[in-house]
C-alpha cells in the first residue's frame, strides 16, 4: 500500500487505531482523526511514523459538523494528493429504552454513526474516481444486521450504513473503487468498557463478571473480537484479492449473527 493514503475516522482509540496500525504496517500513509489529549495524540502520531516508516497526519475534525468534514477532506487532499482509502469508523453509543431516549442523543448517534459517512464519502469519491482506484470501508456492527433492545439509534444508524454501503458499491461497480462494511461483534474498547461498567453497577456484580456475561450473551465463541483482527480484515478489503468484493456487510463477530 505504499503511495496510498488512508483516512481513518475515530482512530485515536479502539478499532480505528487498530485499523490505522494495520494499514500503516502495510506501508500506507495514514491520517488519524478523533478526540483526545493533544500531547497524547501527537505522541501516537509520531510513534506510528517511527514504527512503520510512513507519514502520519492528524485531523481533529468533529465529524458531527459537515463543514469540518469538508475542511478535513480538503486538507488531506492538499497534503497527500487525495484520499485513497477511507475508513468510516468514528462512532458513539447510547443505551436507553425508546420512550426515554434523549432526542439530542438520537440526533448525535445518527449524525456521527451514519451521516458523517455520507459526508466523507461524497468528499472523497471525486478524487478516487479521477485516480481510478479507491477503497471505502464502513465500520458497521453486528447491530447493522440484527437488533438489541435499548439501542434504537445505534441499530438504526448501523442498519443505515449497511444500506449506504450497498448503494455506494453499486454506484462505483464499474470502477476500481469498492465499498464494503465490516460488522464486528463485541470488541473490548472504551466504547464497550462503558457498557460493562454500567452493567456491573446495575447488576451489583464485578466488572470482570459483567465482561464475561456481556460477551457470552451474544457471541457463541464467548471471546472478544480484537482490533488487530479487524485491522487485518480491512487490509484484505484493500488488497487486489478483494477487487470484486463489493457491497458486502462482513461479519466478524464470534458467531453472533450466525444464530
Ligand atoms: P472508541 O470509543 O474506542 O473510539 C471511537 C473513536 O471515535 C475515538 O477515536 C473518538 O475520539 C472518535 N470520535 C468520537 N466522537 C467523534 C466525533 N464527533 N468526531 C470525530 N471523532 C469522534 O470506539 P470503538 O469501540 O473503537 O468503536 C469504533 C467503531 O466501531 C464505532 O463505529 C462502533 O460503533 C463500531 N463498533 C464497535 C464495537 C465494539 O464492540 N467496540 C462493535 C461493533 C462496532
Amino acid at each position: 500500500m505504499k503511495s496510498k493514503t488512508a483516512l481513518v475516522t475515530g482512530s485515536t482509540s479502539g478499532i480505528g487505531l487498530g485499523i490505522a496500525r494495520a494499514l500503516a504496517a502495510r506501508g500506507a500513509n495514514v491520517v488519524l482523526n478523533g478526540f483526545g489529549d493533544p500531547a497524547q495524540i501527537d505522541a501516537l502520531r509520531a510513534g506510528l511514523e517511527r514504527e512503520f516508516g510512513v507519514q502520519v497526519a492528524y485531523e481533529g475534525a468533529d465529524l458531527m459538523q459537515p463543514e469540518q468534514i469538508e475542511a478535513m477532506s480538503a486538507s488531506v487532499s492538499a497534503r497527500f494528493g487525495g484520499i485513497d482509502i477511507l475508513v468510516n469508523n468514528a462512532g458513539i453509543q447510547h443505551v436507553s429504552p425508546i420512550e426515554t431516549f434523549p432526542v439530542e442523543r438520537w440526533n448525535a448517534v445518527i449524525a456521527l454513526n451514519l451521516s458523517a459517512a455520507f459526508h466523507t464519502i461524497r468528499c472523497a469519491l471525486p478524487g478516487m474516481r479521477a485516480r481510478g482506484w479507491g477503497r471505502i470501508i464502513n465500520i458497521a456492527s453486528a447491530h447493522g444486521l440484527v437488533a438489541s433492545a435499548d439501542k434504537s439509534a445505534y441499530v438504526a444508524a448501523k442498519h443505515g450504513i449497511v444500506g449506504l454501503t450497498k448503494t455506494v458499491a453499486i454506484e462505483t461497480a464499474r470502477t476500481g473503487i469498492t465499498c464494503n462494511a465490516i460488522c464486528p461483534g463485541w470488541v473490548l474498547t472504551p466504547l464497550v468498557q462503558k457498557q460493562i461498567d454500567a452493567r456491573a453497577a446495575q447488576n451489583g456484580i464485578s466488572a470482570q463478571q459483567a465482561k464475561v456475561d456481556l460477551v457470552s450473551e451474544k457471541q457463541p465463541s464467548a471471546e472478544f473480537v480484537t482490533t488487530e483482527q479487524i485491522g487485518e480484515l480491512a487490509v484484505f478489503l484493500c488488497s487486489p484479492g478483494a477487487d470484486q468484493v463489493r457491497g458486502v456487510a462482513w461479519a466478524i463477530d464470534g458467531g453472533w449473527t450466525a444464530q
